[in-house]
């Protein structure tokens, strides 16, 4: 049996989900119809979006459902008029979405330093936004929403969260972070690929980014994509309930990482003394590129990512471990594992004794090598 320990990559569909999806599959009507088969798809429609409005804590109506993450992120940044301001640990999704943003430092956790946020805002003109993600992809730190509120505020300026990897994993409530925009994405909490929301608070307008026809109330124009939205409700309505379950997570990933440390002593847990998502590890091997030890972790079943990206077939260091201090070395040899709603104290065990295995003999093929040369 294989062991899937990527959840932040995409978390499997739950059985609930993929019911849910199918039956949305077979109503055909559209939702913008009046007739009874478009009535069916636009109640299919808002009950999925009440589901997802409850697990945040907002009113159905500030819900304008995407493509994804990526989408919402770029609606929220894209045609803001203004100065954008973004941390340096942000997703692509994030950074890509305006070139001109001005890039807040992080600490060596990848926590965002209020002090440069301060001088940041201080330094801008007329209006601003600060886009901070709850949760990092790569590391699961937490980052200080409410006290990046304070400092925005203190400028006047609007704050976007992306929340993708935070929803579902952690309590996350719209209105007691205060922020006016936030992301979300259904896949990384148990839904399908391909579907995600931007919540927007009362009396913002951000431009749409697709225009045409007047569905999400003009803010996102297109037949919407039900199964997956559909998906998208039962994923969070599960999520909610599971919350407490969840954060049990926690005890598995510390066991992992506390057998790590006592096996390999040269290991490094990035961000281990930031808050964290319960679910996250991102793990470190000097002396070994991330993609081997995928590659090498893939031959014996087990599904961990390279918290490098690659592009073009070259791999590129981790931004996010490049912007807490880390050198190119140490950024291109991390690997990230993420714990989800399949995973148990199996699939630690064998993630760590084969994780274990390999680093070993890390050592021993170094010191062949070195008694060669
Ligand atoms: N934001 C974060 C923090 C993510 O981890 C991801 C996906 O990895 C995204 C945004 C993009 O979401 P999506 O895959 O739905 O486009």
């Amino acid at each position: 049996m294989d062991t899937y320990l990527d959840h932040n990559a995409t978390t499997p569909v739950r059985p609930e989900v993929a019911d849910a999806v199918v039956c949305a599959l077979t109503q055909h009507g559209n939702a913008s119809s009046v007739h009874r088969f478009g009535r069916l798809v636009r109640h299919t429609l808002d009950e999925a979006r009440e589901s997802v409005a409850v697990l945040v804590g907002v009113s159905p109506a500030s819900i304008i459902f995407t493509s994804g993450g990526t989408e919402a992120n770029n609606q929220a940044l894209r045609d803001f008029d203004g100065h954008v301001l973004v941390s340096a640990v942000e997703h692509d999704s994030v950074l890509g979405a305006r070139e001109d943003a001005l890039v807040v430092d992080t600490d060596a956790d990848g926590v965002v330093v209020l002090g440069h946020l301060r001088e940041t805002l201080a330094s801008c003109e007329g209006a601003a936004l600060v886009s901070v993600m709850l949760a990092n992809n790569e590391t699961g730190a937490l980052q200080p929403l409410r006290d990046v509120m304070r400092v925005a505020h203190e400028y006047g300026a609007l704050v976007h969260c992306d929340a993708v990897q935070a929803a579902g994993k952690i309590n996350v409530s719209f209105a007691d972070l205060g922020v006016d925009m936030m992301s979300l994405s259904a896949h990384k909490l148990g839904g399908p690929q391909g579907v995600g929301a931007l919540i927007v608070r009362d009396g913002l307008d951000p431009e749409p980014l697709l225009r045409g026809g007047g569905q999400e109330r003009r803010r996102r124009a297109g037949t919407e994509n039900v199964a997956g939205i559909a998906g998208f409700g039962a994923a969070a309505r599960i999520a909610l309930e599971n919350l407490d379950w969840f954060a049990g997570l926690t005890k598995l990933r510390d066991d992992l990482e506390s057998r790590l440390r006592a096996a390999v002593p040269d290991v490094v847990i990035h961000a281990i003394d930031a808050e964290r998502l319960p679910n996250t590890s991102c793990i470190g091997l000097p002396g070994m590129t991330a993609e081997m030890q995928v590659m090498q972790l893939d031959l014996a079943g087990v599904a961990v990512s390279a918290g490098s990206a690659c592009s073009s077939g070259k791999v590129a260091p981790s931004h996010v471990l490049q912007a807490m201090g880390q050198d190119d070395a140490a950024a291109q040899s991390a690997i990230r594992v993420s714990l989800g709603w399949n995973s148990d104290a199996r699939d630690v065990d064998r993630f760590v004794d084969t994780w274990v295995t390999m680093a070993q003999r890390r050592g021993a093929n170094a010191d062949a090598r070195r008694s060669v040369a």
